[in-house]
């Protein structure tokens, strides 16, 4: 089990092999040419599903893992106890339904608790949501659903009350008693409302933990989750877990329920220098593609601009310098403390992330450096122990003193953008599967992030799900409730949980780092990108031959089951990253530098067909009907298809992005 990280001590091992740890040599380096260009075209834009070069992904479209030996029954299992899913449970658990929340370390395990600079709404004076909205727009580079965007910052001030009212203290004016705001990056207000200084998620996280424990709400700790289950109808019934613990649920079990939410956080894992903490290795995503649902965007991951620069192969979790230190004035300098963002954009230092990080790839480039620098001397040690206590102690545990010297630093994987494709109520393309917070892709951050809309996301959407479900529309979409009441028979297989395919060895999750960091990191192209596919390849190509000649795999652990999502949702991330044949947001091509709207345009979507075989489509919509609106049974599955969702996108002219759902629409919202 991933144990957690103290806030304080950011590159603290929380892996059995800790993040320092030697892993296989770097699989993808010097390779690609044995193994030639790849063999798969591009899907054409509205084109046909293509399968990944023709071989099944994963073979079984589960985790192997011993049958469940207990089960526990409830309306929702949240799964994950991060800002969405601990929001997400507390709005079901408020509106009577029985609520369960598993998670995979302790309840404050996930990304929120890192989190530094704030969360975006449009709080201040003269701030409107409409602004909040063109600043999302900009930064989502014409792939944002207007729609998406328009719900979260109309419904953001609320939701941020809402959050106050559920306990979050928030640094406020000493005379006014006003919250007070800051900026950061691409954000044209100051719109970002903080806690404890630059301690802003470790806020929240304690504030929704103390009301879940009020609320009576079951919790169930160091709970990795492993596949959904499903009814007769391929509808959810409720999850499969591992649960280190103690008496009756110890060992793997299941979780039944015909509502499950997905609330699993981001992926940065799956690169060897991220700002995510253990836990974050994209299980919600690998989790959802298993069970057969739609992902989108996802080769749209964020690598924040300024991580503390620990040395050339530092690998796991980095200290974070956030953007709010560049807000409140500090400068991007080069060794010889030229200002290199000046001329770049027109917002310099708070210029979008993605401008932000290949201005600081350009610049090192430029100058053969492997970092920049962040001069915030000028703030002066009050302002640091006051406004930034968190990252002044992070940077001096590490030997820089932010006050006298200026702080290395240098981008690392930090947001995933896309995730598990979910429509305005957080449906996901499997019945009664919904998704919110990071492992979900809303259509709100498009093809970039804007900085602190992250938090926002995770509870605008928690509580849409919760107001569509807790108003009875689950059922719908879950089927009847009694399959997912019967008792669990011990040592027999779930109903519904489908065979598994071969684990990935514990080991081999560095040498999936590497591959991943060296071939599809800040800077991409075809050449990388196709070496680190080869890489990855063998590794599935390895675990799966053992199986099928030995009968053998690694043995079903966490650290394998990680290794093994790991694996999976970084072959679907190359994948559609060798498929956008572009730059735009934070996929940067260098290969293909240009933005090219009239091909690319267009959201990825990818999906486990039946066969296990990866079927990459592509649509101009990010409007998708998983279960009609208003009708009692979900949508023919056909509907849902990778080959039908692009027959739908062609019906349709090509729109600008953000005008893909007409304002009507809003009468969805719960
Ligand atoms: C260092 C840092 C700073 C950031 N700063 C900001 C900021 O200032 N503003 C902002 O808006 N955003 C920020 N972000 C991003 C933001 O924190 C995250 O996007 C957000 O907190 C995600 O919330 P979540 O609830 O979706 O997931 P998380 O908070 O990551 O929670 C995920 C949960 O799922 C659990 N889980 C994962 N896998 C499994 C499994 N298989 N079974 C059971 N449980 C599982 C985890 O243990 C965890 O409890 C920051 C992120 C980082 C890393």
């Amino acid at each position: 089990m991933s144990s957690p990280n103290s806030p304080n001590s950011p590159t603290s091992p929380t892996s059995p092999h800790g993040p320092n740890s030697p892993g296989t040599p770097r699989a993808g380096a010097g390779t690609g040419g044995a193994h030639g260009p790849r063999s798969t075209p591009a899907p054409p834009p509205g084109g046909a599903p293509v399968p990944l070069d023709g071989t099944p992904v994963p073979e079984g479209l589960a985790l192997a893992a011993p049958p469940p030996g207990w089960a526990v029954t409830a309306d929702v299992v949240v799964v994950g106890s991060g800002v969405a899913g601990l929001t997400a449970a507390l709005r079901c658990a408020a509106a009577g339904l029985r609520t369960v929340v598993v998670t995979k370390a302790r309840l404050d395990a996930g990304s929120t608790r890192w989190a530094q600079g704030g969360i975006a709404a449009a709080l201040g004076e003269g701030d409107t949501p409409e602004q909040h909205l063109d600043d999302t727009l900009v930064a989502g580079a014409g792939l944002c659903d207007a729609t998406a965007v328009r719900a979260l910052v109309t419904e953001g001030p609320a939701a941020v009350r809402r959050l106050i009212g559920s306990g979050a203290r928030f640094d406020t004016d000493a005379v006014t008693g006003e919250i007070l705001l800051t900026r950061e990056g691409g954000h044209h207000r100051r719109r970002i409302a903080h806690a404890g200084g630059d301690a802003t998620g470790a806020e929240i996280s304690r504030a929704l933990v103390e009301a879940v424990r009020e609320a009576g709400v079951e919790t169930v700790e160091n709970a990795l989750v492993l596949d959904l289950m499903k009814d007769g109808g391929g509808r959810a019934a409720g999850v499969t877990l591992h649960v280190m613990g103690e008496g009756r649920r110890d060992g793997v079990g299941a979780v039944r329920a015909p509502a499950v939410v997905l609330a699993t956080g981001g992926m940065g894992q799956i690169f060897a220098a991220t700002t995510n903490p253990a836990v974050s290795t994209g299980d919600g995503v690998a989790l959802a593609l298993r069970a057969g649902a739609e992902v989108s965007d996802l080769e749209f991951v964020q690598f924040h601009p300024t991580v503390l620069f620990l040395g050339q192969g530092a690998e796991g979790q980095q200290p974070l310098v956030s953007e709010a230190v560049r807000g409140e004035g500090a400068h991007l300098v080069d060794a010889d403390g030229v200002r290199f963002m000046l001329g770049r954009h027109e917002l310099a230092e708070l210029a979008p992330r993605d401008i932000v990080a290949k201005g600081i790839m350009r610049r090192m480039r430029e100058t053969g450096a492997d970092h920049m620098y962040l001069d915030a001397r000028h703030f002066g040690a009050r302002m640091w122990a006051h406004r930034f206590p968190t990252i002044l102690a992070a940077c001096r545990a590490h030997g820089i003193d932010p006050v006298t010297e200026p702080i290395p630093v240098s981008p690392a994987a930090h947001y995933a953008s896309g995730g598990v494709r979910t429509d305005l109520r957080g449906r996901t393309t499997v019945p009664g599967l919904y998704a919110c917070g990071e492992v979900a892709c809303t259509g709100v951050h498009g093809a970039n992030r804007l900085a602190s809309n992250s938090l926002l996301e995770g509870l605008v959407f928690a509580e849409r799900i919760a107001g569509h479900i807790a108003a009875g529309s689950a059922g719908e979409d879950a089927g009847p409730p009694e399959a997912a009441a019967t008792e669990a028979t011990p040592g027999r297989p779930e109903p519904g949980a489908p065979p598994g395919g071969p684990l990935l060895a514990p080991g081999e999750r560095y040498a999936v780092q590497r591959v991943m960091t060296a071939g599809a990191g800040v800077l991409r192209s075809e050449e990388g990108l196709a070496e680190a596919a080869a890489a990855l390849d063998r590794l599935h190509t390895a675990a799966a031959a053992a199986l099928r000649e030995d009968g053998k795999t690694a043995e079903p652990c966490v650290e394998s089951w990680e290794a093994t999502n790991l694996l999976l949702v970084s072959r679907v991330l190359v994948a559609v990253a060798r498929a956008r044949e572009e730059t735009r947001g934070c996929h940067w091509r260098e290969d293909r530098p240009d933005r090219d709207d009239t091909r690319w345009r267009r959201h990825l979507v990818a999906r486990l067909g039946p066969a296990a075989r990866l079927a990459i489509t592509s649509t101009d919509t990010a409007d998708f009907p998983p279960v009609r609106p208003g009708a009692g049974a979900p949508d023919d599955p056909g509907a849902a298809s990778p080959a039908a969702s692009v027959a739908t996108a062609r019906r349709r002219p090509a729109r600008p992005s953000g005008t893909n759902h007409p304002e009507g629409t809003s009468g969805e919202h719960p």
